[in-house]
């Protein structure tokens, strides 16, 4: 059951093959049995997942529903989630009991789905690798001594190994795609705008966006329509309608234009994802489509600039954590300014104290105009680089990340060896589109991702175009051995 995919378990439950309680009871078994070694999930929530079963499966019984009914998720812990412990992977937030549900976990329950647990992220989404959050590392299921990615790496080892049938992520620079590359998984981050942040904890505002996290692109076309859509409650979100995004999966790729930038395949680039990617765009060109060279040229400025940019939106939004109205609060403070002092320096870890230093820098009066004006300048150039290259072609190819999952520890004291993980999933951000990373053959063993960038609203071309590369292959079957 554990292996099926989110459509094939909607099949299964609607011929009544198994029910909703019994494919919970399953996950939850799976989840005791596995997660304790990979610690993907910060919070399981077995009663209140039975109870969403059974009302699935009385739904089922009783009419009409979504294909989503009685599916089993878990949400990454930086959506807030009503009676429940959400964490945001920091010791800040390690009592904090939502007193609402993010609009993503609002819509998703509407739609019937079974919410298992929370998954273990990486502090404030801060991070490639998810070794900052509080509640340790997450370990790789393709090989436990490996990080998973980050910072959605929890929910993309609890995909992985058949601990859940999907997860949601979010991807500030690249934290839905780069775990996704890394575990073996489809992860679509969408436009920015599409999916509301209501609800979902800030990191920085103008880059983040939720998006789903699954074995296939038929899955994510899936969640995303159950996600997608405006929201009153974010100003940001978008009044664009949602179209059917299952009815695009299957449209024929004959004449569609593929751009390879050329800054995405030169060094820095491992030579085993570099042989995966051309694997892919071999079949890309069997099943019609036309690749093309293209150029992104201020690529190698996304990320300095990003890590100007989300720095100082961090550091605006975690000032909220004070001590005062939530989170942690030191013992016995001797005055305010000791009581601000002391909570924050207990309650955040080093990556989000360097993030909040180096953004209140930037900001300062005296050099803003350098590091954040210029930074502002910087995204317009890379969003005119994207707006030039759809002028050319349909959807941008490329690796998700330079390398497959890399050991334990191996940057962890390194932090610009850490950001240059996000070189190829950073600069979608910075402009707002929409990216999506699928698993392509493998290198050493270990899962390998390819991305797909495409124009604003485009995620129904993104998925059709990695739908009609797994009707054909079967790389995004792969299981990690021991999970299968
Ligand atoms: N790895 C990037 C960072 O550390 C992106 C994180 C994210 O997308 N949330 O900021």
């Amino acid at each position: 059951m554990h292996k099926m995919t989110i459509a094939e378990l909607d099949r299964g439950l609607r011929q009544g093959a198994f029910t909703s309680v019994e494919l919970t009871r399953h996950f939850l078994a799976r989840i005791d049995r596995y997660n304790p070694r990979l610690n993907a999930y910060i919070t399981i929530d077995a009663d209140r997942a039975l109870e969403a079963a059974e009302r699935a499966d009385s739904q089922r019984r009783s009419g009409e529903v979504g294909p989503l009914a009685g599916i089993p998720i878990a949400h990454k812990d930086i959506f807030c989630t009503y009676g429940l412990k959400t964490s945001c992977g920091s010791r800040m937030l390690d009592s904090f009991v939502a007193p609402y549900s993010a609009t993503v976990v609002e819509r998703l329950a509407q739609a019937g789905v079974v919410m298992l647990g929370k998954t273990n992220m990486d502090e404030f989404a801060m991070g490639s690798s998810n070794e900052t959050s509080w509640y340790g590392p997450v370990k790789n299921p393709w090989d436990e001594m490996r990080v998973p990615g980050g910072s959605s790496g929890g929910s993309a080892a609890a995909v992985a190994a058949y601990l859940c049938a999907a997860a949601t992520g979010t991807d500030t620079g690249g934290s839905i795609r780069q775990p996704a590359a890394l575990c073996g998984l489809t992860g679509l981050k969408p436009t920015y705008g599409r999916v509301s942040r209501w609800g979902m904890i800030a990191f920085a505002s103008s880059l983040d966006q939720a998006g789903p996290m699954s074995r296939t692109a038929e899955d994510a076309a899936l969640l995303l329509q159950a996600m997608a859509g405006f929201d009153p409650r974010d100003s940001t979100s978008s009044q664009e309608a949602v179209p059917d995004y299952r009815a695009e999966l299957s449209r024929d790729l004959a004449g569609l234009r593929i751009g390879l930038p050329k800054e995405y395949f030169g060094a820095g680039l491992d030579a085993g994802v570099a042989a995966s990617v051309e694997a892919a765009i071999a079949e890309y060109r069997r099943l019609g489509a036309e690749i093309r060279e293209i150029s992104l040229p201020n690529s190698p400025l996304s990320v300095p600039t990003y890590y100007v940019v989300a720095p100082a939106e961090c550091s605006s939004n975690l000032a909220r954590f004070d001590g005062v109205r939530y989170g942690h609060r030191c013992q016995e403070p001797r005055d305010l300014l000791d009581l601000y002092q002391r909570s924050r320096a207990e309650g955040f870890g080093a990556e989000v104290k360097r993030r909040i230093m180096i953004g209140t820098y930037v900001l300062s009066a005296g050099y803003y105009d350098a590091y954040y004006l210029k930074a502002q300048r910087l995204r317009h150039l890379i969003s005119d680089d994207f707006r030039r290259a759809f002028e050319q072609v349909d959807v941008i190819l490329g690796p998700t990340s330079p390398t497959t999952a890399f050991p334990l520890g191996d940057k962890a004291d390194d932090p610009v060896a850490m950001y240059l993980n996000d070189i190829y999933t950073i600069a979608t951000n910075l402009a707002g589109l929409p990216g999506l990373s699928l698993p392509v053959a493998q290198a050493g063993g270990l899962p390998v991702g390819l991305q797909l960038i495409g124009d604003y609203f485009q995620e129904g071309r993104l998925l059709n175009v990695a739908h009609k590369l797994q009707e054909v292959t079967d790389w995004h079957r792969a299981s990690p051995p021991g999970f299968e």
